[in-house]
């Protein structure tokens, strides 16, 4: 059985290792929070003093950090884990970065005789606490075949989308088309609401026409239409705003990179900055339907 390394246990990094913990997997883990660290040990886990601590002796090293910077500086340089870690050794990152940064340190890890993949996810918080979060991969075939009982451990569908950073950029045009999808329904409701439309009847009648999306059968922006979505908790857990404005921010550093157009991205990256300045980044990204409507 593989020993695993995990490093950042965040809102969903924290879940995945103890999904691994639950399947019988060996976990060390390492996060510079101290709190994240004590749950991650209440349930079973080896609490290690630093990275290279919770690597030593593991086959497999998972990281789930924040962005790009921090996996680099994870993995990359003198004091990095790739100078320590044992030839052979898999290292999964699960982080939603750049593709570039993500095609470095892949390539970097290749040179130095480790398997890399980049493995984002989509589900949220509430797939990674359940445990079918969706893995979209980029790497060998090879390393996706000896990866696959740890993702299936902490996922239910896993894709591959090709070579070293492409689980990236397929997870960035996913967002980008999200965050779109959103702003738009948004934008839909509120135009029916101020023509007298109630926000039910008509998110029922898009759910079944040819406007209908995943925001309006599954993640309704309009507070009390459903029951379960984040609207409906005055945007708390879910998605948070930064985070999508994050991954808005990588969709358009990737088209100039890459001189494709991206207007409709760009200007629902736009949307969100203003979203975030105004104080609404920790609440989920569905809030941005307050940028169109004046919620009581
Ligand atoms: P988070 O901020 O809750 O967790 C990040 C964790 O990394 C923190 O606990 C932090 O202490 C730790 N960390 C930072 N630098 C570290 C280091 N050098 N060593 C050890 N630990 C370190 O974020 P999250 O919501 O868990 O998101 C993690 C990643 O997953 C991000 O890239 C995010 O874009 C992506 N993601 C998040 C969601 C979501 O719904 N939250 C969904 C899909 C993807």
């Amino acid at each position: 059985m593989e020993n695993i390394a995990f490093i950042g246990l965040g809102n969903m990094g924290g879940p995945m290792a103890v999904n691994l913990l639950k399947k019988g997997f060996p976990v060390s883990v390492f996060d510079l929070s101290a709190e994240a660290m004590a749950k991650a040990a209440a349930a079973g886990s080896r609490a290690a003093n630093s990275a290279a601590d919770a690597a030593s002796g593991a086959s497999v090293v998972i990281s789930m950090l924040p962005a790009g910077k921090h996996v680099a500086a994870l993995y990359l340089g003198e004091d990095g884990l790739f100078a320590k870690l044992a030839k052979g050794t898999l290292v999964i990152d699960c982080s939603t970065i750049d593709a570039g940064t993500a095609r470095r340190v892949a390539e970097t890890a290749a040179a130095q005789g480790l398997a890399m993949l980049d493995a984002p996810v989509s589900g949220g918080t509430a797939g990674a606490a359940a445990g079918t979060l969706t893995f979209i991969v980029g790497g060998a075939v090879e390393a996706l075949a000896r990866a696959r009982p740890l993702l299936e451990a902490m996922g239910k569908n896993i894709f591959h989308a090709g070579g070293a950073g492409s689980g990236q950029t397929a997870k960035i045009c996913n967002n980008m088309l999200l965050g779109i999808l959103m702003a738009g329904t948004a934008e839909a409701l509120s135009l029916g609401v101020k023509n007298g439309l109630d926000p039910k009847v008509l998110s029922d009648i898009i759910s079944k026409s040819s406007g209908r999306n995943w925001a309006t059968e599954l993640y309704n922006p309009w507070p009390g239409v459903m029951e379960n979505a984040p609207a409906s908790r005055n945007y708390a857990g879910g998605f948070m705003s930064e985070l999508m404005l994050k991954d808005l921010g990588l969709a358009e550093e990737t088209a100039m990179q890459s001189h494709a157009a991206n207007p409709l991205g760009a200007l629902a990256r736009n949307l969100y900055e203003e979203h975030v300045q105004q104080g609404n980044g920790k609440l989920d990204f569905s809030s941005i339907l307050k940028h169109f409507h004046a919620l009581d």
